[in-house]
């Protein structure tokens, strides 16, 4: 120990590899709380990479150890400080934001839900008569929770339909009745309020938008109301987020993953009717908007509401989270405070470069290209019909492109620490993608995870 102290300054720079090595090690005993298996591998073989480099440099003289690890270490410090620079893409493409309505009719659970033979199936097809045959595929499959689907479970799949019917208990509450008088409001203390609570009752994070028309499909596409026009007086929308387990969705596209988006949209569908009926009990109208009865389009309105980014995949990709969220929606004319949307160029970016989710998704449902413009607007779109097609074969919506997606990393110091990175820097960004790959793998392989439920 004396002989450490004694020494000089350069001397002591060839501990630097056990450091380094020391920083791995606590980096994997991080992955191990996480319950990863393959980045703790890898993070190990980084510390005993540092610790064999220090025992080669043992075979030469001092004075060239020294030389050759302070080179080490200048190069690493220069590289360290040059991803700190702010550096921007100069090439990046502005994603554009889609301003007309949208039809709910047109999405994949509104087409699942039409009956051949009836009316509505074919007054459907005579309308759209180029999606008949893509429907044709989806209907030929088991279908979602089918026994005969691929990844059944008769447990699991039994606990995904039964969240699912728990939400149903929610349809009385879009009814309301407003015979209480309207409080006096004080629009910032409410919307802080609201935000607070929300948080304390379970959500990751809330915003506020004003409604905008295009925030509304223009029909209602299920249900009884089938075909009705939406016109809706409310003035705000208030958007959450709601986590899914990262755990049951590691284990995409399984069981595993039904049972938690159900379970979240059965976490953010409750928390849509408590913030409704609290609104109504100050005097004001309020709709909550849940899994199979939304008047408005969830990742558009929480995107206005500041909640973040329309990525590759078509999800909110979240600061905290990525897409690894659930969104519930509230619409109301309680006076609020609405919070302003900055578009977030480092998501996009880094959607542009990294295409995990393509490269994962088993349907190729998936853009691989650079956003491109579709109906006049520049963004991505994925075929729903082919990822909805998978969904009918494995029984589950799948989510691997979640399970895959670099953001979706648990919320904790670590991972904060490279989205902060990636925020701020495009060419920490790009050197990010690349140790996501190295740690996780490009194909992270499932057999590395176990079910909570096993
Ligand atoms: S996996 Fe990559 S490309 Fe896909 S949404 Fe996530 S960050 Fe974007
Ligand atoms: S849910 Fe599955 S099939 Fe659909 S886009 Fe994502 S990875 Fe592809």
């Amino acid at each position: 120990m004396s002989v450490v102290l004694n020494l000089n300054f350069m001397e002591k720079i060839i501990y630097v590899y056990w450091g380094i090595a020391l920083v791995f090690t606590g980096i994997a005993i991080a992955f191990k709380l996480e319950k990863e298996h393959k980045p703790v591998l890898v993070s190990l073989l980084f510390a005993g990479f540092f610790i064999t480099l220090y025992f080669i440099l043992q075979i030469f003289e001092q004075r060239l150890q020294i030389v050759l690890t302070t080179l080490f270490v200048s190069i690493a410090l220069v590289s360290f400080i040059v991803l700190l620079i702010p550096f921007r893409n100069k090439n990046h493409i502005k994603a554009g934001i889609v301003s007309a309505r949208f039809d709910e009719r047109d999405i994949m659970f509104s087409r699942n839900e039409l009956n051949p033979g009836t009316k509505r199936f074919d007054d459907y097809y005579r309308r759209n008569p180029d999606k008949k045959t893509l429907d044709d595929k989806f209907r030929e499959k088991p279908g979602l929770l089918s026994k005969k689907a691929t990844k059944y479970h008769p447990f699991k799949f039994a606990s995904a339909e039964a969240n699912f019917m728990a939400v149903e208990a929610f349809v009385p509450y879009k009814k309301e009745t407003l015979n209480k008088a309207k409080q006096k409001i004080d629009a910032q203390e409410l919307s802080a309020y609201i935000k607070k609570w929300l948080k304390q009752i379970g959500t990751v994070n809330t915003g506020i938008t004003e409604l905008k028309d295009y925030h509304l499909y223009s029909h209602k596409g299920r249900g009884d109301e089938y075909g009705k026009e939406i016109h809706q007086s409310h003035t705000f929308a208030i958007a959450f987020t709601v986590e899914m387990d990262k755990e049951m969705l590691d284990m995409a596209p399984g069981a595993e993953t039904i049972m938690e988006s159900s379970q979240q949209y059965l976490h953010a569908g409750n928390i849509a009717v408590q913030l409704a009926v609290f609104i109504r009990n100050l005097g004001y109208s309020a709709l909550p908007h849940f899994d199979g009865n939304y008047q408005v389009i969830c990742p558009v309105v929480a995107r206005d509401a500041g909640l973040g980014e329309l990525g590759r995949m078509g999800l909110l990709m979240t600061p905290e989270l990525g897409p690894r969220v659930r969104i519930g929606v509230v619409t109301t004319d309680i006076p609020l405070v609405v919070d302003e949307y900055h578009y977030e160029a480092s998501v996009i970016d880094f959607c542009t470069s990294c295409k995990k989710c393509a490269d994962n998704c088993p349907s190729r449902a998936i853009m691989f290209d650079n956003m491109q413009e579709i109906d006049g607007v520049i963004r991505w779109k994925i075929n729903h019909e082919a990822c909805f097609t998978y969904w009918n074969i494995v029984g589950t919506d799948c989510g691997k492109c979640i399970q895959v997606c670099p953001y979706a990393h648990p919320d904790n110091l670590l991972h904060n620490l490279v989205r902060k990175g990636i925020k701020n820097s495009y060419l920490f960004a790009q050197m990010a993608l690349k140790m996501d790959d190295v740690f996780y793998g490009r194909k992270p392989d499932n057999k590395h995870y176990q079910s909570p439920l096993s």
